[in-house]
């Protein structure tokens, strides 16, 4: 028998578990988050100390342990019968252009994760993939067109990090076709939202954006560091979109890679205009060409999903970024009360910790 007590899920022995692997991520902290408000019974898995999981649930199973390991993928399916497979070494393009070995290595985890859930009978096996499978001579211009699915091929897809999803796609492909496992695929464009990582060195453009201007309003600076000249494009996915197109897809049965993205086409100087009015800030832009910025421009075409779901990611850039940055913002100013010792306290602006609250209040 199953049913909850103090607002926690009691579930039976007998109740079908269903496994997130980088689970204490950003993307797979939604979703075990998602699985848990509708009552599933959940085996939360991630490389990373629990305490230091973005966001952790104490009726959860988690768990620590390194998936790249046969071993640990045998123990992590146990009993499983569908499986969200979000665990990679990544980040944003400062990261994925320096750490290119690291980025192939997850290559590991989704196969050994795939020979381990064929062995023990896991029924569905979702395979979290990524816009840079697509081919570079795609996206060479910043008004680009955007990409549909079969656009990944001929294949030159991001080396390192796209290589990988695009090689992993194709072992998932091929063990739905020759062993008839239930395997889905979808390609996310840029996601972003609260509960991300934001510092650090492996941040993506939204987050990075939020921290520079708010770190620039608390210290008095007037100046913003942009990576490129600001006029590459890119689409980008609120949290909520994403984690609902993963479920859409991982329980449909549509059997090939999917775009799970924003059709919104922005440049990051806009991006930057959208964080700045939310912030109230103006701030002088000085655009480092030499940073690592990927490819000119790229967009989600969402011709199919539409056709599949009757549905596409449709939450607004201005909406997602006001609850990122409102989130980015408490972790900062409380990273900042911790410290405060070192700051003077009126280098913090009020009136933003103000709107911040005001923009978690509106939009939840
Ligand atoms: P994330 O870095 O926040 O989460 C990934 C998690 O995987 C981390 O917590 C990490 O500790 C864990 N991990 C890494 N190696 C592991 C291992 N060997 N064993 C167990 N856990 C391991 O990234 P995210 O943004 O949540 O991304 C989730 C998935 O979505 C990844 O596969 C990523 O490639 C894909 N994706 C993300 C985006 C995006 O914009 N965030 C875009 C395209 C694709």
């Amino acid at each position: 028998m199953s049913g909850t007590r103090n607002g926690r899920h009691i579930h039976s022995a007998s109740e079908p578990v269903t496994l997130v692997t980088g689970a204490g991520g950003f993307i797979g902290g939604h979703l075990v988050a998602s699985l848990r408000r509708d009552g599933h019974r959940v085996r939360a898995v991630d490389r990373k100390p629990i305490d230091e999981w973005y966001q952790e649930f104490a009726d959860i199973d988690n768990r620590q342990a390194d998936l790249s390991e046969p071993d640990a993928c045998r123990m992590a399916v146990e009993g499983v019968s569908s499986l969200y497979n979000l665990a990679a070494d990544m980040g944003g393009m400062g990261f994925i252009e320096t750490h290119k070995a690291d980025c192939m290595l997850s290559v590991l985890i989704n196969t050994n994760l795939l020979k381990a859930a064929r062995e023990s009978g896991v029924s569905r096996f979702f395979f979290s993939s990524s816009a840079c499978v697509y081919a570079a001579e795609k996206q060479t211009t910043a008004d680009v067109v955007a990409l549909r699915e079969e656009d990944a091929y001929p294949a030159m897809p991001e080396d390192g990090y796209g290589w990988e999803k695009l090689f992993s796609e194709r072992m998932c492909r091929h063990f739905l076709e020759d062993f008839g496992m239930v395997t889905r695929i979808g390609r996310y464009h840029n996601v972003y939202g609260p509960h991300g990582t934001y510092d650090g060195g492996r941040e993506k453009a939204p987050a990075a954006i939020c921290r520079k201007v708010i770190q620039a309003k608390m210290s008095g600076g007037n100046e913003i560091e942009i990576w490129g000249d600001g006029r590459q494009t890119r689409s980008f996915m609120y949290i909520d979109d994403c984690i609902h197109g993963t479920r859409l897809l991982a329980e449909s049965e549509f059997e090939h890679p999917l775009n799970i993205g924003s059709s919104e086409l922005v440049s990051i100087n806009q991006l930057v205009d959208i964080v700045e009015d939310i912030a109230g800030t103006k701030l002088v832009r000085r655009y480092n060409l030499g940073a690592p910025k990927g490819v000119r421009g790229r967009n989600s075409d969402n011709t199919a999903i539409k056709k599949v779901f009757g549905w596409e990611p449709s939450i607004s850039l201005r909406d997602g970024i006001e609850k990122t940055y409102a989130w980015i913002f408490d972790c900062l100013h409380k990273s900042v009360s911790v410290r405060s010792s070192f700051i003077p306290i009126g280098a913090v602006n009020q009136g933003a910790i103000v709107n911040a609250n005001e923009s978690i209040r509106r939009l939840a």
